[in-house]
C-alpha cells in the first residue's frame, strides 16, 4: 500500500476543515483563537505540511491584507490582491489557476525545476485535481507562496476564513491589466 502524497493529505485536511466550518450565510467576524480542538489539530497538521507558509499566510489574513477584487459588483470573475507584510507591493493571486505574481512563486514553480529539482511533474494544467494544486497535473511538489496559501485557505474554507477577506470592486482598466499580466 502506497502512502498518500502531501497533495492528497492537504486536500483531505482542507476538506475536513471545511466540513467542520460550513459556509455561513453571511461572512461575519470570526477568530482563529476560539477554534475547537479538532480544528486546531487540523491547522497543526497543515502547519507541518506547510512549515514556512501557513503561519505567514494566517498572519496576512489576520492583518486584513487579502482583498478579493471584481471588475463589477456582481461579477463572477475575481482575483485576489494580497499586500505584502514587509512592503507596499501588491501581488495578484488566482487560486483556481494556481498562480501568484510574486517572485517566490515564480521561483517555486520554475526556478527549482530549472535547477534540477522541485516542481517536477506538476507543471501544466489538466482536468484533475482538488483544492490543493488546482488543476495542476501530477503528484510532484506543488509550488506555493504565502499569498497563494492565504487565498487557498479562503477558497477552501470560507466558513472559517471568509470573514478575513476585504471585498472590493476595481476599475475595468485595472482588471484588463491583471489579465494581461498572466500572459
Ligand atoms: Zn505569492
Amino acid at each position: 500500500m502506497s502512502l498518500p502524497t502531501p497533495r492528497h493529505l492537504l486536500n483531505t485536511l482542507l476538506t475536513t476543515l471545511h466540513q467542520q466550518h460550513p459556509t455561513p450565510a453571511s461572512p461575519g467576524p470570526n477568530t482563529l483563537h476560539t477554534l475547537p480542538p479538532s480544528s486546531q489539530d487540523l491547522l497543526l497538521a497543515l502547519s507541518h505540511l506547510l512549515p514556512s507558509t501557513l503561519l505567514p499566510a494566517l498572519d496576512l489574513l489576520d492583518h486584513r491584507r487579502v482583498h478579493r477584487c471584481r471588475p463589477a459588483a456582481h461579477s463572477k470573475k475575481y482575483a485576489y490582491f494580497v499586500s505584502s507584510s514587509s512592503s507596499a507591493t501588491v501581488h495578484v493571486v488566482r487560486p483556481a489557476a494556481w498562480w501568484c505574481s510574486c517572485g517566490a512563486f515564480a521561483w517555486a514553480a520554475f526556478g527549482r525545476r530549472g535547477a534540477g529539482g522541485g516542481a517536477g511533474e506538476v507543471m501544466g494544467m489538466g482536468e484533475e485535481g482538488g483544492l490543493w494544486g488546482g488543476r495542476m497535473r501530477g503528484e510532484g511538489d506543488v509550488p506555493v507562496c504565502v499569498h497563494l496559501v492565504a487565498c487557498v485557505l479562503v477558497e477552501a474554507c470560507p466558513g472559517l476564513f471568509g470573514g478575513y477577506v476585504q471585498e472590493e470592486q476595481i476599475a475595468l482598466e485595472r482588471w484588463v491589466e491583471i489579465e494581461l499580466e498572466r500572459r
